[in-house]
């Protein structure tokens, strides 16, 4: 699925790996957080400490991994990666936790879906560097302190909203990310032809851009499939070599996919333009909840197609045009 923002296979991650920048300088975009994240950074360093944690909350493929890679480097510390969902007992963690180096980078993925067990083990240790091991079980059960190395959790999740107080509490400081606009979208994908080495004109980096999602990953993706094109049909990346692969792959003129258009399509068609609750939507598409509230909908309310109301979710005038459906006249 070509406009999915998750990543999908290994050659993908080898992909994304060759074109993620290194340093803030290099990362495109999202103007405040960088600006936000050096200032945390420099402000450790004048006092040779480890930088508070860190929270990034956003859609996915915006840049959260590439941002906890950057935080590590330049920083001058090494990185541990993990997720929330390889997080199932509060032993998983202590293991993770009890053997990093000191100033170590914690980079927690997907952290709102860690075992609730273990996210009470993460307060403490976020706090104090400590955790409790316990021992043995009922009325002998004992706990044992466990001093950690100092380290920084840098933790990600789809919307900030999906974790407890308390765990977001313990944040230093959280950075949202947001969509990216069409001219940024131009300069990653500038950046990575270059970096493939794929001759590329203007107007069509811009044909890739619009058509992106407002993510990065995508943007890389769909140049990806782009190259092909050009590459067997020959004739480089030019405009038509977009707008044919993009054609090939479904990929409509606001960067729409399936499930956008499922999610849309249900709304306008079965509910006449809503109010919808997200759980009838997410069966009626066969998706996750989550998926539908932390992927889709944020796209499509941001390009203006679907607004969330209170009642539910309701398709805008532009929805309705965009999918070329007559609107009843008391609708
Ligand atoms: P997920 O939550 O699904 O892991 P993510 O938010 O961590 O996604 P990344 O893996 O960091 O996203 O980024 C996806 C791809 O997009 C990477 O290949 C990276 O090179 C590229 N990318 C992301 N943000 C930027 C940026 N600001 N400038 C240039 N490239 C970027």
């Amino acid at each position: 699925d070509l406009v999915n923002p998750e990543v999908e296979s290994e050659a993908e991650v080898a992909f994304e790996g060759a074109l993620r920048p290194k340093s803030l300088a290099e990362f495109v975009g999202q103007r405040k957080v960088r600006g936000q994240l050096q200032l945390l950074l420099d402000a450790a360093a004048i006092q040779s400490r480890t930088p508070d944690h860190i929270l990034l909350a956003g859609p996915p493929g915006l840049g959260k991994t590439t941002l906890a890679m950057i935080v590590a480097h330049e920083s001058n510390r090494p990185l541990r990666l993990t997720s929330g969902p390889a997080i199932q007992h509060a032993g998983d963690l202590a293991a993770v936790l009890s053997s990093l180096v000191p100033g170590e980078v914690l980079f927690i993925d997907e952290i709102h879906r860690m075992a609730r067990s273990a996210e009470e083990m993460l307060y403490l240790a976020m706090e104090d560097f400590r955790i409790d091991i316990m021992v043995g079980k009922g009325a002998g059960a004992t706990s044992i302190p466990l001093d950690l190395a100092p380290f920084t959790l840098v933790g990600a999740t789809t919307r900030s909203g999906l974790l407890p107080n308390p765990l977001r509490d313990r944040f230093g400081f959280t950075a949202h990310l947001e969509f990216y606009e069409t001219e940024e979208l131009v300069q990653v994908i500038r950046r990575a032809a270059a970096l493939l080495s794929v001759e590329i004109d203007d107007e069509s980096l811009r044909e890739i851009a619009s058509r992106s999602r407002g993510t990065p990953r995508i943007a890389n993706r769909l140049l990806r499939r782009v190259r092909d094109y050009a590459l067997v049909a020959g004739g480089g990346a030019s405009l038509e070599a977009v707008q044919a692969a993009l054609e090939l792959y479904d990929v409509d003129e606001l960067g729409l996919d399936r499930l956008d258009r499922a999610v849309m399509s249900i709304i306008l068609e079965r509910f006449d333009g809503g109010p919808v609750g997200l759980n009838t939507l997410a069966v009626s598409v066969g998706e996750e909840s989550e998926t539908i509230e932390a992927v889709v909908e944020p796209f499509l309310v941001r390009i203006g197609l679907l607004s969330r109301t209170p009642r539910g979710r309701i398709a805008t005038k532009a929805g309705w045009a965009h999918f070329g459906i007559p609107r009843n006249a008391d609708s």
